[in-house]
Protein backbone atom coordinates (compact mmCIF):
# COMPACT_ATOMS: atom_id res chain seq x y z
CA UNK A 1 0.00 0.00 0.00
CA UNK A 2 1.50 3.06 -0.98
CA UNK A 3 0.29 6.70 0.58
CA UNK A 4 1.12 10.33 -0.01
CA UNK A 5 -0.44 13.12 1.69
CA UNK A 6 -2.48 15.93 -0.10
CA UNK A 7 -3.53 18.96 1.30
CA UNK A 8 -6.79 17.95 2.59
CA UNK A 9 -6.03 14.13 3.44
CA UNK A 10 -3.94 10.73 1.87
CA UNK A 11 -3.85 9.09 -1.62
CA UNK A 12 -3.75 5.65 -0.56
CA UNK A 13 -2.38 3.15 -3.61
CA UNK A 14 -4.72 -0.03 -2.47
CA UNK A 15 -4.83 -3.46 -4.07
CA UNK A 16 -8.59 -4.70 -4.36
CA UNK A 17 -9.91 -8.19 -5.76
CA UNK A 18 -11.93 -8.02 -8.67
CA UNK A 19 -15.23 -9.37 -6.49
CA UNK A 20 -14.59 -6.22 -4.55
CA UNK A 21 -13.66 -3.96 -7.32
CA UNK A 22 -16.68 -4.97 -9.59
CA UNK A 23 -19.05 -4.75 -6.84
CA UNK A 24 -17.64 -1.31 -6.07
CA UNK A 25 -17.92 0.11 -9.34
CA UNK A 26 -21.95 -1.61 -9.34
CA UNK A 27 -22.74 0.32 -5.74
CA UNK A 28 -21.12 3.97 -6.96
CA UNK A 29 -22.83 3.64 -10.52
CA UNK A 30 -26.39 2.85 -8.54
CA UNK A 31 -26.20 5.24 -6.16
CA UNK A 32 -23.82 7.75 -7.53
CA UNK A 33 -21.97 7.80 -4.68
CA UNK A 34 -18.37 8.60 -5.36
CA UNK A 35 -15.63 5.79 -4.87
CA UNK A 36 -14.12 7.61 -2.36
CA UNK A 37 -17.10 7.98 -0.11
CA UNK A 38 -17.44 4.22 -0.62
CA UNK A 39 -13.83 3.84 0.92
CA UNK A 40 -14.17 6.66 3.65
CA UNK A 41 -17.78 5.30 4.90
CA UNK A 42 -17.17 1.66 5.43
CA UNK A 43 -13.74 2.33 6.75
CA UNK A 44 -14.81 4.48 9.28
CA UNK A 45 -17.71 2.53 10.18
CA UNK A 46 -15.16 -0.71 10.02
CA UNK A 47 -12.77 1.55 12.65
CA UNK A 48 -16.41 3.20 14.20
CA UNK A 49 -14.43 6.77 13.96
CA UNK A 50 -16.60 10.02 14.14
CA UNK A 51 -19.45 7.80 14.70
CA UNK A 52 -22.57 9.78 15.07
CA UNK A 53 -20.90 12.77 15.36
CA UNK A 54 -22.04 16.84 14.34
CA UNK A 55 -19.28 18.41 12.99
CA UNK A 56 -19.42 21.83 12.89
CA UNK A 57 -17.52 25.02 11.34
CA UNK A 58 -17.80 28.50 13.17
CA UNK A 59 -21.00 29.65 14.71
CA UNK A 60 -24.37 30.81 13.90
CA UNK A 61 -23.57 33.87 16.25
CA UNK A 62 -20.38 34.89 13.56
CA UNK A 63 -22.54 34.62 10.74
CA UNK A 64 -25.13 36.79 12.28
CA UNK A 65 -22.60 39.65 12.38
CA UNK A 66 -21.19 39.07 8.93
CA UNK A 67 -18.57 37.14 9.36
CA UNK A 68 -18.85 35.43 5.75
CA UNK A 69 -14.41 35.01 5.09
CA UNK A 70 -14.59 31.29 4.13
CA UNK A 71 -12.23 29.22 6.77
CA UNK A 72 -12.47 25.78 5.81
CA UNK A 73 -12.22 24.10 2.06
CA UNK A 74 -14.89 21.75 0.59
CA UNK A 75 -12.36 19.39 -0.30
CA UNK A 76 -11.82 19.35 3.87
CA UNK A 77 -15.20 19.08 5.11
CA UNK A 78 -15.67 15.76 2.82
CA UNK A 79 -13.07 14.34 5.43
CA UNK A 80 -15.61 15.40 8.47
CA UNK A 81 -18.88 14.13 7.08
CA UNK A 82 -20.58 13.00 3.93
CA UNK A 83 -23.96 14.95 4.65
CA UNK A 84 -25.10 18.09 5.80
CA UNK A 85 -25.62 22.18 4.87
CA UNK A 86 -24.04 25.27 4.90
CA UNK A 87 -22.82 28.42 3.31
CA UNK A 88 -20.00 29.95 1.00
CA UNK A 89 -17.06 32.74 1.13
CA UNK A 90 -18.97 35.91 0.54
CA UNK A 91 -22.39 33.96 1.51
CA UNK A 92 -22.53 33.35 -1.78
CA UNK A 93 -25.30 30.56 -1.98
CA UNK A 94 -26.74 27.67 -0.43
CA UNK A 95 -24.31 24.86 0.78
CA UNK A 96 -25.56 21.60 0.23
CA UNK A 97 -24.09 18.18 0.88
CA UNK A 98 -25.66 14.48 0.30
CA UNK A 99 -23.86 11.15 -0.02
CA UNK A 100 -20.07 12.41 0.34
CA UNK A 101 -20.86 15.21 -2.60
CA UNK A 102 -21.13 19.10 -2.35
CA UNK A 103 -23.08 21.42 -4.70
CA UNK A 104 -23.41 25.22 -4.47
CA UNK A 105 -26.65 26.92 -5.17
CA UNK A 106 -26.12 30.36 -6.54
CA UNK A 107 -28.52 32.70 -6.54
CA UNK A 108 -29.06 32.92 -10.10
CA UNK A 109 -30.89 29.24 -9.32
CA UNK A 110 -28.39 27.47 -10.56
CA UNK A 111 -26.47 24.65 -8.79
CA UNK A 112 -23.09 23.95 -9.38
CA UNK A 113 -20.27 21.65 -8.10
CA UNK A 114 -17.73 23.50 -6.51
CA UNK A 115 -14.06 22.60 -6.62
CA UNK A 116 -12.46 21.29 -3.46
CA UNK A 117 -10.61 24.47 -3.00
CA UNK A 118 -13.96 26.54 -2.33
CA UNK A 119 -13.78 27.61 0.98
CA UNK A 120 -17.07 28.50 3.18
CA UNK A 121 -17.20 30.27 6.56
CA UNK A 122 -20.20 28.03 8.17
CA UNK A 123 -21.21 24.60 7.89
CA UNK A 124 -22.90 21.69 9.83
CA UNK A 125 -22.31 18.06 8.80
CA UNK A 126 -22.48 13.99 9.54
CA UNK A 127 -21.60 11.18 8.34
CA UNK A 128 -25.12 10.16 8.09
CA UNK A 129 -26.23 6.91 9.35
CA UNK A 130 -29.89 6.67 9.56
CA UNK A 131 -31.38 5.26 13.52
CA UNK A 132 -35.24 5.23 12.42
CA UNK A 133 -36.82 5.06 9.08
CA UNK A 134 -40.35 6.34 8.63
CA UNK A 135 -42.75 7.28 5.89
CA UNK A 136 -44.75 9.94 5.97
CA UNK A 137 -47.79 9.23 4.57
CA UNK A 138 -48.90 13.13 3.78
CA UNK A 139 -46.86 16.34 4.68
CA UNK A 140 -49.93 19.43 4.34
CA UNK A 141 -47.37 22.03 4.95
CA UNK A 142 -43.55 23.48 6.33
CA UNK A 143 -45.19 23.27 10.17
CA UNK A 144 -46.70 20.36 9.26
CA UNK A 145 -43.50 18.21 8.37
CA UNK A 146 -42.08 19.86 11.45
CA UNK A 147 -44.72 18.49 13.74
CA UNK A 148 -44.07 15.08 12.24
CA UNK A 149 -40.57 15.28 12.48
CA UNK A 150 -41.17 16.43 16.32
CA UNK A 151 -43.17 13.07 16.66
CA UNK A 152 -39.49 11.58 15.70
CA UNK A 153 -37.07 13.01 18.28
CA UNK A 154 -36.70 11.52 21.41
CA UNK A 155 -35.14 14.69 23.85
CA UNK A 156 -35.45 18.43 23.18
CA UNK A 157 -31.86 18.23 24.55
CA UNK A 158 -30.07 16.43 21.66
CA UNK A 159 -28.79 17.58 17.99
CA UNK A 160 -30.80 15.27 15.10
CA UNK A 161 -29.98 15.17 11.78
CA UNK A 162 -32.86 14.10 8.89
CA UNK A 163 -32.93 13.39 5.86
CA UNK A 164 -36.37 13.58 3.60
CA UNK A 165 -36.33 11.85 0.16
CA UNK A 166 -39.41 11.74 -2.37
CA UNK A 167 -41.55 13.77 -4.77
CA UNK A 168 -42.33 17.12 -3.45
CA UNK A 169 -45.50 18.34 -4.77
CA UNK A 170 -44.48 21.88 -3.67
CA UNK A 171 -41.29 22.78 -2.82
CA UNK A 172 -40.83 26.97 -1.47
CA UNK A 173 -36.90 27.42 -0.63
CA UNK A 174 -34.42 30.86 -0.91
CA UNK A 175 -31.14 31.22 -1.66
CA UNK A 176 -28.77 33.62 -0.17
CA UNK A 177 -26.70 36.16 -2.65
CA UNK A 178 -22.84 37.15 -1.86
CA UNK A 179 -23.01 40.03 0.63
CA UNK A 180 -19.76 41.83 1.25
CA UNK A 181 -17.80 41.11 4.09
CA UNK A 182 -19.29 42.72 7.99
CA UNK A 183 -22.42 43.59 6.25
CA UNK A 184 -25.24 41.22 9.06
CA UNK A 185 -27.20 38.49 8.19
CA UNK A 186 -30.63 40.36 7.85
CA UNK A 187 -29.45 43.05 5.51
CA UNK A 188 -27.30 40.78 3.26
CA UNK A 189 -30.38 38.53 3.13
CA UNK A 190 -33.59 41.02 3.02
CA UNK A 191 -33.89 40.48 -0.63
CA UNK A 192 -32.92 36.96 -1.51
CA UNK A 193 -34.28 35.08 -4.06
CA UNK A 194 -37.51 32.64 -3.18
CA UNK A 195 -38.45 29.60 -5.57
CA UNK A 196 -41.44 27.03 -5.45
CA UNK A 197 -41.14 24.21 -7.90
CA UNK A 198 -43.50 22.14 -8.40
CA UNK A 199 -43.44 17.83 -8.54
CA UNK A 200 -39.62 18.06 -7.44
CA UNK A 201 -37.92 14.57 -6.99
CA UNK A 202 -35.15 14.95 -4.55
CA UNK A 203 -33.96 15.17 -1.13
CA UNK A 204 -34.18 17.54 2.16
CA UNK A 205 -30.88 17.63 4.46
CA UNK A 206 -30.80 19.33 7.68
CA UNK A 207 -30.58 19.23 11.39
CA UNK A 208 -32.63 20.05 14.47
CA UNK A 209 -30.73 21.98 17.25
CA UNK A 210 -31.89 22.05 20.94
CA UNK A 211 -32.48 25.51 21.85
CA UNK A 212 -29.74 25.92 24.34
CA UNK A 213 -27.41 26.08 20.86
CA UNK A 214 -29.15 29.05 19.64
CA UNK A 215 -25.55 31.35 20.33
CA UNK A 216 -23.84 29.01 17.63
CA UNK A 217 -26.01 26.50 15.85
CA UNK A 218 -29.69 27.40 14.40
CA UNK A 219 -32.66 26.74 17.29
CA UNK A 220 -35.33 24.11 15.77
CA UNK A 221 -35.34 22.79 12.25
CA UNK A 222 -32.57 23.96 9.47
CA UNK A 223 -33.12 22.12 5.55
CA UNK A 224 -31.66 22.15 2.70
CA UNK A 225 -32.83 20.66 -0.49
CA UNK A 226 -31.14 18.95 -3.89
CA UNK A 227 -33.57 18.20 -6.28
CA UNK A 228 -32.53 14.27 -7.35
CA UNK A 229 -31.04 15.61 -11.34
CA UNK A 230 -28.83 18.07 -9.15
CA UNK A 231 -30.22 21.27 -10.92
CA UNK A 232 -32.18 22.89 -8.26
CA UNK A 233 -31.39 23.27 -4.50
CA UNK A 234 -31.48 25.82 -1.50
CA UNK A 235 -32.67 26.25 2.03
CA UNK A 236 -36.53 25.27 2.31
CA UNK A 237 -39.17 27.41 3.45
CA UNK A 238 -42.65 25.49 2.43
CA UNK A 239 -43.60 22.05 1.55
CA UNK A 240 -46.16 19.66 0.63
CA UNK A 241 -46.18 15.87 -0.81
CA UNK A 242 -46.86 12.51 0.20
CA UNK A 243 -45.16 9.20 1.16
CA UNK A 244 -42.14 11.08 1.36
CA UNK A 245 -39.29 8.45 3.55
CA UNK A 246 -38.10 10.41 6.35
CA UNK A 247 -34.58 8.83 8.23
CA UNK A 248 -33.58 10.33 11.39
CA UNK A 249 -30.27 10.16 13.12
CA UNK A 250 -29.03 11.02 16.27
CA UNK A 251 -26.52 13.06 17.23
CA UNK A 252 -24.24 11.60 20.36
CA UNK A 253 -21.16 14.17 19.93
CA UNK A 254 -20.22 17.69 18.27
CA UNK A 255 -17.44 18.68 17.50
CA UNK A 256 -16.49 22.25 16.71
CA UNK A 257 -13.98 23.98 14.44
CA UNK A 258 -14.20 27.80 15.15
CA UNK A 259 -12.31 29.60 12.90
CA UNK A 260 -8.55 31.00 13.65
CA UNK A 261 -9.78 34.67 10.72
CA UNK A 262 -9.20 38.18 12.00
CA UNK A 263 -12.77 38.54 11.50
CA UNK A 264 -14.13 36.03 13.70
CA UNK A 265 -11.23 36.45 16.91
CA UNK A 266 -12.42 40.09 16.93
CA UNK A 267 -16.25 39.65 16.19
CA UNK A 268 -18.55 40.58 18.73
CA UNK A 269 -19.92 37.01 19.56
CA UNK A 270 -21.59 38.30 22.93
CA UNK A 271 -25.37 38.72 22.19
CA UNK A 272 -28.25 35.95 21.11
CA UNK A 273 -28.24 35.95 17.12
CA UNK A 274 -31.57 33.84 17.48
CA UNK A 275 -33.83 36.45 16.45
CA UNK A 276 -32.13 37.91 13.41
CA UNK A 277 -31.71 34.03 12.53
CA UNK A 278 -35.44 34.45 12.54
CA UNK A 279 -35.75 37.39 10.24
CA UNK A 280 -32.74 35.98 8.40
CA UNK A 281 -35.49 33.03 7.05
CA UNK A 282 -38.68 34.59 6.97
CA UNK A 283 -37.71 38.62 5.37
CA UNK A 284 -40.91 39.19 4.87
ZN1 LIG B 1 -29.91 27.34 5.32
Amino acid sequence: MKNHKTPTGHNVHAHLSDTIYAALKRHCQHTSETIDHVIQRTLADALDIEHHTMYQVSTSGALVQGVYQGCVTVGDLKNHGDFGLGTYDSLDGEGLMLDGRIWQALSSGQVVEPPDSATAPFWVCTNFEADKTVTLDSVTSWDNLLTQLDDMRTSDNLFVAFRVDGVFDTIDYRIACKADYGVDLVTATRDQPEFTFKNCQGTLMGFWAPNYARTFNIPGYHLHLLSADHQHGGHVLGIKGSKLKVQVMNVQNVVMALPETPAFLSADLSGDPAEALGQADNPR
